[in-house]
């Protein structure tokens, strides 16, 4: 690379004396600070001769945090916290006081840059503006002609919760600039098995209540997360409820954080918190703890399964089926044919709605056709995990399995919170599934104090956006928009490459342009992710810093700072709230906002009468809904206050009266699988059906790669890293230097590893070298490092070459945590 800024402005000995030593050493030891207490800080910014804008900080750590950017003579000198309407949601963290460090660090990208050296070399010159759009839009137009738009590929990431220059799950412009492209689309597949499983129970509804509400909660079970370092503003929610006597238990493998403030911690083995939850519900059935009425009338368990694992439904009994609502994807009515249930007392098949007593076992052959009942079929799988066995599975005693069923059946209301520790797994989704069900059969869900879900505010934002009109544009002529073209997991992008084919399709793909994304680092399988990017021929990544990816690009774009333009903070997980980010300084050296970005490439491509907007319009046309209306989400509001509540004032408060299943019911069964991985491959669909539960892919102990990989490799979040952002921070580093392995002390000591000592992790995917530290949090034969740093932070080789890119078979999911290894000392 031959044009980069150097650090300017602060030395990061300075920084560190100055503000962020404040805040920073108590953000790294507890949760997060409540900045409102910091005196020093509020009477600093009074005093202070900076202008003071208003600014969210929006990489995908969830936090969203409210800031005060303070900028002197044109620049940047610090950011603190700013006050949030209401002051409960203060906070900030190590990340966001030392966002100097990110914008003026040495691997800041200023310019346009084309790549001159090998891929992955890092030899880059400096071009400009014109010389990049140019070269880009050549190379476009070439593949366009020869073999569609659909031979550019976008490829999104979520760096930045943002929606004009962001991310934001499909109502970010960057949809409207796919749209316009008519592209092909790469989808990340990341964090998706938590929610997949769980919306075969619920049909996909929002059962999680404002954080606000924990105090209400009687238990609160924080399930597979740890959000003292991965979500650390919901902690203080958890630690005041526990203050005021709600009993806070954790289930996790590690010793970690959140654990070490537990009432009472249950230690599972790593993915296997399906089988807990279905000994859970063991539990709960033998000790006659679920209602009779829930079971008929608020799940499908009376429906009624045929040998081929389809509903009996009443069109085999002779009633016609109806027509419904418009399909929203196809226009054509739905079509409405009622799923069956055993009404004992008429001694007949009836539709699900006619009887409030459908029978749960022992439904004799319908019209000479066998029939087994949901609840049968949710039996036979519940029954395999008596607590001994589930025991033995997940690590734990049998006391742990009954006291946790009872805590569900007595200590109610009970909040429960899902992060990532069960998602990264491949058989996430198998997990998730038992585990909503033992909050919503015990009632757990959809009033004050109970609740379940992963603390995300996402709803409006996703549900009540005009997304149809601010990211489907049409011409001048009013044609709409091209559309995006197609989907492609991005386990599947070798093959097409290699194929020309997708789902049997003929599809080329030639460039591929990366969007707040790092993915050469962030995704499984290291050498995969390298190899496609090297079988493109022309590969365009906008980012704000010379990322590992970057690296790997033919044209590099320097993408403006979240300071640096106007944008509007759309997702996040630890608050309610939309922020609105003030321009504070011109952009560095010749950067410019993504959204800007998008405008110049349609241009250049011809079809920028699809890019006609500012950012205002399209933030008002995003706004343009009765929702948004209703609770005074407006742009003019936003710029006034900078921040406005997403939902009506009170604790968010999620409904579980009516699901999005079919029945609106509780699902113990699914006769339909759907899929969240688009592929032409054959799906065992008796698998997916029924509750199932299977150990890890990579990682079950029962599982033959164990031999010879003995070690369970966790893939950790950083407190001072947002997945792969501030990697290159100097100031963050006086805490965090470098990777690590963490490596439980016996295990350590029969390898004969002390702290500090160089070790090779290694399995059939890769290796990579660093350094161990010795925790007694781990337990025995698991180990545990964050994927986080880029190529050059390692000894040799990768950690990301370790995890497989294997999914599951209808699951499109980067499994992190599904991984094992050997250790060498080196
Ligand atoms: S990194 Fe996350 S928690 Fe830290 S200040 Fe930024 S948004 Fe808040």
């Amino acid at each position: 690379m031959t044009e980069t800024s150097k650090p300017r402005g602060f030395s990061r000995r300075s920084f560190i004396k100055g503000a962020a030593a404040l805040t920073a050493a108590g953000a790294l030891v507890g949760c997060a600070p409540k900045t409102d207490d910091k005196d020093e800080v509020d009477s600093s910014i009074a005093e202070s001769p900076d202008q003071i804008f208003s600014g969210t900080c929006r990489g995908n750590c969830g936090g969203g945090c409210f800031l005060n950017v303070h900028v002197r003579d044109g620049q940047v000198v610090r950011t603190s916290a700013r006050d949030m309407p209401d002051p409960q949601y203060n906070r900030i963290c190590t990340k966001g006081l030392t966002h100097v460090g990110r914008m003026y660090g040495a691997n800041r990208v200023m310019y346009p840059m084309k790549r001159v050296g090998e891929r992955g070399s890092g030899d880059f010159e400096r071009i400009s503006w014109d010389e990049a759009l140019d070269t880009i839009a050549e190379k476009w137009k070439g593949y366009t002609e020869q073999y569609g738009p659909t031979a550019i590929m976008f490829f999104l990431g979520s760096g930045n919760y943002a929606a004009l220059s962001g991310s934001c799950n499909s109502v970010g412009a960057y949809q409207r600039f796919v749209n316009a492209m008519g592209c092909s689309y790469c989808s990340l597949d990341v964090d998706a098995a938590v929610g997949f499983g769980s919306s075969r129970a619920t049909g996909g509804i929002d059962l999680a209540n404002e954080l606000t509400d924990r105090k209400n909660a009687k238990t609160q079970v924080i399930w597979g997360n740890n959000p003292t370092i991965s979500l650390m503003h919901t902690m203080h929610f958890f630690l005041e409820a526990k203050e005021n006597g709600t009993r806070f238990v954790v289930i996790d493998p590690v010793y970690n954080a959140t654990v070490s403030k537990a009432d009472w911690w249950v230690p599972v083995k790593g993915g296997t918190d399906g089988a807990l939850a279905l000994s859970v519900l063991n539990v709960m059935f033998e000790n006659g703890w679920i209602d009779d009425d829930t079971l008929r009338n608020k799940t499908n368990c009376g429906l009624l399964i045929k040998e081929d694992g389809t509903f009996l439904r009443m069109s085999e009994l002779g009633v016609e089926p109806t027509k419904g609502d418009p399909d929203p994807l196809t226009g054509e009515p739905t079509v409405i044919d009622p799923p069956a249930v055993w009404d004992g007392a008429a001694s007949k098949a009836v539709a699900f709605s006619e009887t409030t007593a459908p029978a749960l076992e022992g439904v004799p052959d319908v019209n000479g056709v066998k029939v087994q009942t949901v609840y049968e079929n949710a039996m036979s799988h519940i029954s395999q995990y008596p607590p001994a066995t589930a025991a033995a599975i997940c690590g734990l005693t049998e006391d742990h399995i009954h006291e946790l069923a009872r805590i569900y059946h007595e200590d109610g209301p009970v909040t429960t919170e899902i992060m990532m520790g069960m998602n990264h797994y491949r058989n996430g989704h198998y997990s998730a599934w038992p585990v909503y069900l033992v909050s919503l059969l015990t009632g757990n869900a959809g009033k004050p104090g109970a609740a379940i879900g992963q603390s995300e505010e996402y709803l409006p934002q996703m549900v009540y956006s005009n997304s149809k009109a601010a990211c489907y544009p049409t011409d001048a002529s009013g044609k709409p928009c091209p559309g995006q073209a197609n989907l492609i997991h991005t386990v599947q992008i070798q093959d097409v490459l290699e194929t020309g084919k997708l789902l049997g399709q003929d599809l080329t793909i030639k460039s591929a342009y990366i969007h707040c994304s790092n993915p050469v680092v962030t995704m499984c399988d290291h050498d995969y992710t390298t190899g496609w990017f090297d079988k493109l021929e022309f590969v365009v990544v906008a980012d704000m810093c010379m990322t590992e990816t970057c690296k790997h690009a033919d044209i590099v774009l320097p993408s403006a700072h979240w300071f640096e333009q106007v944008d509007l903070g759309f997702l996040f997980s630890s608050h309610p709230y939309l922020l609105w980010q003030d321009k504070c300084v011109e952009p560095l050296g010749e950067a410019k906002p993504d959204f800007q970005i998008f405008g110049l490439l349609l241009e250049k491509m011809g079809k920028g009468e699809f890019w006609n907007i500012t950012e205002e319009e399209y933030l008002e046309t995003l706004l343009d809904t009765e929702y948004w209306k209703s609770v005074g989400c407006t742009v003019e509001k936003l710029k006034n206050d900078k921040a406005a509540r997403i939902y009506p004032e009170g604790d968010k408060i999620a409904s579980a009266e009516v699901f999005g299943t079919e029945t609106g019911r509780i699902n113990l069964y699914q006769d339909k699988v759907k899929r969240a991985y688009v592929s032409a491959h054959e799906v065992d669909e008796s698998i997916e059906r029924g509750l199932h539960w299977e150990t890890p892919t990579f990682a079950g102990e029962d599982r033959e790669y164990r031999a010879t990989y003995p070690f369970h490799l966790l893939s950790e979040h950083m407190r001072t890293h947002t997945h792969t952002q501030w990697w290159d921070c100097e100031y963050v580093k006086e805490y965090e230097p470098e990777p690590i392995v963490r490596i439980n002390p016996d295990d350590a000591a029969e390898m004969g590893i002390a702290e500090g000592d160089v070790v090779k992790l290694f399995n059939d995917q890769g290796f990579v070298v660093m350094k161990a530290a010795i925790n007694a949090g781990l337990p025995r034969k698991m180990i545990s490092s964050a994927r986080s740093w880029q190529i050059d932070d390692f000894i040799d080789g990768h950690f990301a070459s370790l995890p497989s890119r294997e999914y599951n078979q209808v699951c499109a999911n980067q499994a992190f945590n599904d991984v094992a290894v050997a250790i060498e000392k080196m």
